[in-house]
C-alpha cells in the first residue's frame, strides 16, 4: 500500500482518539488524570525554585512557611505519584477494552466477508490482522494518552521557564523546532520499514502454517532445508527492516538532543552573565536550567512516540482495509425469504471468472425439486465452482441462478444457508466436542438426535470408542483429538443428516472412505438424498449410482445433461470419461457394474 492510501500520522492519532472515546467515561478520566500529571511537573519545579529563593532572602524561611512549603512540595509529589498510578490503571482498562472491541468488530467483519476475500488473502495475513494489527490499535490508544501527557508536560515546563525568565526561556527552547524539522522525513522512512517488517512477518507466519499443516509432505520431500533457507532469507529482511526503524528513531532523537544542546549552552552563557551582573538570582537560573532540561525529556518522549505511531501505521492500514472491504453478498432490502425447498432451480446463461480468468461459460440448465444431479467432468472443469455459485458463495459474472424463477441475489442468503447442507472432500472440524461438531447446523439438537445421525453415518461405534465418547474434543487445539480423514467425512455426513436440509451439496463426499466404509456411507447418503434436491460431485462415477441426471462439464462449458444412458449415447466427453474409468476399473469389476444412474 502506498503512502497515499495509507492513514497519515494525524489520522492515526485521530483513530486512536476515536477508539478511546468509544468508552467516553474511561477516556475522559484518563485524559484528565494525564493532564493533571503533565501539569504537576512544571508546578513542582516552580515550587522548588520559590522555596530556594525564600531561603536566600535575608529573613530566610520561617518555621511556618517552611512547613507550608514542604507540605506543598510533598502534596504535589504525592499527587503526581497518584496520577501516574491512576493514569496507568485507566490506560490498561481503556486499551484492552478498545482492543477487545476492535477484535470483535474485525471478527464480525471477517464472518460477513464474501468467500472471494479469503481467496485473495492468506491465512497468515488474516490471523496477523486479527492478532498483531489489533495490538497496533491498542498501542495507538495508549500512545495518544502519552502524547497528551508529554504535550502538557512540555507546556507546563515551558510556562514555568517563561515565568522565571521569558527571554532566556525563548532562547533555550528556540532550537527545538530545528531539531524536530527532519523528523517528518524520518517518520516516512519508519512507516515504509514497518510495512516491510509486516510483510516479512506475514511470510514468516506463513512458513509456520506450512510446517504445521504440510509437515508430512515436507518430511517426505525432505523440504526442511528449503523451508529453513526461505525463513532465513525472510529473517534477514526482517532484521534489516527492524534496524532501519531503530536507526531512524535513534537519528531523530540524536538530532533533537544535539540541537537542544546548543540552546542549553546559550542559556548557560547568557544566564550566567545575568547572574554575574546581579540581574537574575542563581535560584531562578537553576530553576530555569532544570525546567529547560526537563522539557527535553517529554520532547524526546514525543519523538519516540512519533516513531512508534509511524511504525503502527501499516497495521492500522490493514485493519482499516478489512473494515472497508465491501460485503458483496449483503442482502438487498427487498430480498425475499425462502422457507421451503424451491420447486425449480435454474442456471440461466451462467458465466463466472476468478478475477479475469473465465472458468465457467454460458451454462443453462434446469432442475426439479427432489432430483439428484451428478456433476462430472475432468479436473479443473469447474465443478466445485458451479457448486459455489449454487450456494451463492460467489455471484455469477454473467447470467443468473434462479430459485423458483427468482434470482438468487434477490433471496435472503441466510434462508438459502438454512435450507442447505454441505459435505466436502476435506471437511473442516471445529475445536469442539464430537457432539457439537455434529450439531453445527442444528445447535439445539438433543444427544439422541445426534446419536441417530451418527449411527446413520456409520460413525457411532467409533465415537463411542473415543476416550470421552461424544464429549471428546476434536480439532487442533490443546488436548484435542485427531481423527482420520474418513472419520472426519462421516462426522460431516452425520452433521448434514442432522441438519436435515432439503438442499444437499456433496463435493467428493466419500473420497476419503475405504470401499467398505464407502459402501456403508453410500447407503447413508442414498438415504440422506431421498426427497432432497441434491448436487453431487464425484470423480469416481461409482459414487453417482443414485443420480437422476448427470451434468457434464468440460473446460468450463456444459457439454451434456441427461441420464447415464443418454449421455453415453450422445455426449462424447462423457463417453470418454466413462471409458477411461471403465478401463481403470477393469480390475475393480464391482465398482464398474455399480456405476450408472437410476434409469440407466
Ligand atoms: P477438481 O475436480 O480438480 O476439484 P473442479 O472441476 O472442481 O476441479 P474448480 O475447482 O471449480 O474445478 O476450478 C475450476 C478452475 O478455476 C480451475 O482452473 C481452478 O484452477 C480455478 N480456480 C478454482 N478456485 C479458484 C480460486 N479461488 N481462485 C482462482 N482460480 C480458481
Amino acid at each position: 500500500m502506498s503512502e497515499r492510501h495509507s492513514v497519515g500520522f494525524l489520522s492515526a492519532l485521530g483513530l486512536g482518539l476515536r477508539s478511546m472515546f468509544r468508552r467516553p467515561g474511561l477516556a475522559l478520566g484518563f485524559l484528565i488524570v494525564t493532564l493533571i500529571q503533565g501539569t504537576l511537573q512544571g508546578l513542582l519545579i516552580w515550587a522548588l525554585r520559590t522555596i530556594l529563593e525564600r531561603f536566600s532572602q535575608p529573613q530566610g524561611l520561617t518555621g511556618s512557611s517552611m512547613i507550608l512549603g514542604s507540605g506543598v512540595v510533598l502534596g504535589l509529589w504525592l499527587l503526581r505519584s497518584f496520577t501516574v498510578f491512576a493514569a496507568e490503571t485507566l490506560s490498561v482498562h481503556l486499551s484492552h477494552r478498545v482492543e477487545t472491541e476492535s477484535m470483535l468488530e474485525v471478527l464480525g467483519k471477517l464472518l460477513a466477508l464474501p468467500v472471494r476475500f479469503f481467496d485473495r488473502h492468506s491465512q497468515a495475513d488474516v490471523v496477523m490482522a486479527a492478532y498483531h494489527d489489533l495490538k497496533g490499535i491498542r498501542s495507538v490508544t495508549l500512545e495518544v494518552g502519552r502524547v497528551v501527557l508529554f504535550a502538557t508536560q512540555i507546556i507546563g515546563l515551558a510556562v514555568a521557564a517563561w515565568f522565571m525568565n521569558p527571554m532566556l526561556a525563548l532562547i533555550g527552547l528556540a532550537t527545538v523546532p530545528l531539531g524536530v524539522l527532519p523528523v517528518h522525513r524520518l517518520g516516512r522512512r519508519i512507516t515504509e520499514a514497518a510495512r516491510g517488517e509486516r510483510e516479512a512477518v506475514v511470510t514468516l507466519y506463513d512458513s509456520f502454517y506450512q510446517v504445521a499443516t504440510g509437515f508430512r509432505i515436507i518430511r517426505v520431500n525432505r523440504a526442511q532445508t528449503r523451508i529453513l533457507d526461505r525463513a532465513r532469507r525472510i529473517g534477514r529482511e526482517l532484521h534489516h527492516r527492524l534496524v532501519q526503524q531503530a536507526q531512524s528513531r535513534g537519528l531523530a532523537r540524536f538530532l533533537l538532543e544535539a540541537v537542544s544542546g546548543f540552546g542549553l549552552i546559550a542559556v548557560l552563557i547568557l544566564g550566567g552573565r545575568q547572574v554575574a551582573e546581579g540581574r537574575m538570582s542563581w535560584q531562578s537560573m537553576l530553576g530555569l536550567l532544570v525546567a529547560i532540561m526537563a522539557v527535553y525529556n517529554p520532547l524526546v518522549g514525543l519523538i519516540a512516540l512519533y516513531g512508534t505511531i509511524r511504525s503502527i501505521i501499516p497495521s492500522l492500514d490493514r485493519v482499516n482495509a478489512i473494515m472497508q472491504e465491501p460485503i458483496e453478498m449483503q442482502d438487498q432490502a427487498t430480498a425475499r425469504s425462502l422457507t421451503s425447498a424451491p420447486a425449480t432451480i435454474e442456471l440461466r446463461g451462467v458465466s463466472f471468472a476468478y478475477g479475469s480468468r473465465l472458468v465457467l461459460t454460458g451454462i443453462s440448465a434446469g432442475f426439479r425439486r427432489g432430483e439428484t444431479i451428478g456433476i462430472v467432468g475432468p479436473s479443473g472443469a469447474g465443478k466445485s465452482t458451479l457448486l459455489s455459485l449454487l450456494l451463492r458463495f460467489y455471484d455469477p459474472t454473467q447470467g443468473s441462478v434462479l430459485l423458483d424463477g427468482i434470482d438468487l441475489r434477490g433471496i435472503r442468503h441466510s434462508d438459502l444457508m438454512d435450507l442447505s447442507a454441505i459435505v466436502l472432500q476435506d471437511p473442516f472440524l471445529f475445536t469442539d466436542t464430537v457432539a457439537n461438531n455434529i450439531r453445527i447446523g442444528r445447535p439445539d439438537a438433543t444427544l439422541e438426535e445426534v446419536m441417530a445421525a451418527a449411527r446413520a453415518a456409520h460413525i457411532h461405534d467409533e465415537i463411542l470408542a473415543m476416550d470421552r465418547g461424544y464429549e471428546t474434543v476434536l480439532g487442533v487445539g490443546k488436548g484435542a483429538r485427531g481423527v482420520s480423514g474418513g472419520q472426519r467425512q462421516r462426522i460431516s455426513i452425520a452433521a448434514a443428516l442432522l441438519k436435515n436440509a432439503p438442499l444437499l451439496f456433496l463435493d467428493e463426499a466419500t473420497s476419503s472412505l475405504d470401499s467398505i466404509s464407502e459402501m456403508r456411507v453410500q447407503a447413508a447418503i442414498t438415504q440422506l438424498m431421498r426427497g432432497r434436491t441434491t448436487f453431487v460431485i464425484a470423480h469416481r462415477l461409482s459414487t453417482l449410482r443414485g443420480a437422476d441426471r448427470l451434468l457434464v462439464l468440460d473446460g468450463g462449458r456444459m457439454v451434456g445433461l441427461g441420464t447415464h444412458a443418454e449421455l453415453l449415447a450422445s455426449c462424447t466427453a462423457y463417453r470418454a470419461l466413462w471409458e477411461r474409468q471403465a478401463a481403470f476399473a477393469a480390475g475393480h469389476a464391482d465398482d464398474v457394474t455399480a456405476v450408472g444412474t437410476r434409469d440407466a
